[in-house]
């Protein structure tokens, strides 16, 4: 099977993606309970794989070509790949969380970026409009419109905030694979790239940065930071492109609610 060939899902598949986007969404409110100044990031990672686990899923990321845990934690200039480990939060800190669920032969696959305490508002507003952007490239996901359609929507929003958009790393089909055909970029040209079709599940994840776009790797052969050490901000979801549009079958729902129980600010 070559690498390059996408996979279009049926209803029963979209639905256990979407059963198991619900889990994701659950582990994730998990890690939102505990969101804050002194815990360490491997306390995070620990409920959320205890979380899967107990509902019959497996952690998408863990083992993943060698990848040591059920969370990639990426604080602050890590944009993405961070591993847990004794870090602690800060006051200031913020914190992409990213995660994926296995279960009944389907991956689901999200990301939300976190504030830790008071973060500074140039920060906090580069949180908020990545989540913004994240739904600009939902916002084009339609049958007939094309993978640089979304890419475009991503680039043009952030870009014309004067943001930086990593390219070394982009989104991806998902399904049986974590990471499926077609790649989906956060840059690009409209009507380039594959023609999207009914029944495309493809994760759309903005990776954008408060300084230049460039990204270094750090020597764990995981973290990828910005090469300047200006924040990013990273939030994804797994969608679905429908005959009307598009079906998101990941969720922030829980974890927004876990955040107003909480008192905290939803960006
Ligand atoms: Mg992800
Ligand atoms: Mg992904």
């Amino acid at each position: 099977m070559s690498k390059r060939v996408i996979y279009l899902k049926n209803a029963e598949e979209a639905n256990i993606i979407k059963q198991n986007g619900v889990i994701l969404g659950k582990a994730q409110a998990e890690v939102a309970k505990l969101i804050g100044v002194g815990i360490k990031t491997k306390d995070l990672d620990k409920v959320a794989e205890e979380y899967i686990l107990d509902n019959g899923g497996k952690p998408s990321f863990k083992n993943y070509n060698g990848f040591p845990a059920t969370l990639c934690i990426s604080v602050n200039d890590v944009v993405v790949h961070g591993i847990p480990s004794t870090r602690e939060l800060k006051d200031g800190d913020i914190v992409s969380v990213d995660c994926g669920v296995f279960k009944n032969g389907y991956h689901a696959d999200s990301a939300y970026t976190y504030m830790v305490g008071d973060v500074n508002q140039l920060t906090k507003k580069l949180l908020s409009d990545t989540k913004k952007s994240l739904f600009e490239g939902i916002a084009q996901v339609k049958p007939g419109n094309r993978i640089g359609d979304i890419s475009y929507g991503v680039q043009s929003f952030t870009e014309g905030l004067g943001y930086g958009v990593v390219r070394e790393l982009v989104g991806h089909g998902v399904g049986k694979y974590l990471h499926e055909a077609p790649e989906v970029p956060n840059f690009g040209k409209r009507g380039n790239g594959p023609k999207l079709q009914v029944g495309m599940v493809i994760a759309i994840e903005p990776m954008i940065t408060l300084g230049k776009r460039f990204v270094v790797q750090e020597n764990d052969n995981w973290t990828i930071r910005t090469e300047d050490r200006k924040p990013a901000a990273h939030f994804e979801h797994t969608v679905m492109v429908t005959k009307g549009g598009y079906e998101i079958l990941t969720t922030f729902e829980f974890i927004e609610e876990v955040l107003v129980s909480r008192n905290l600010e939803i960006i």
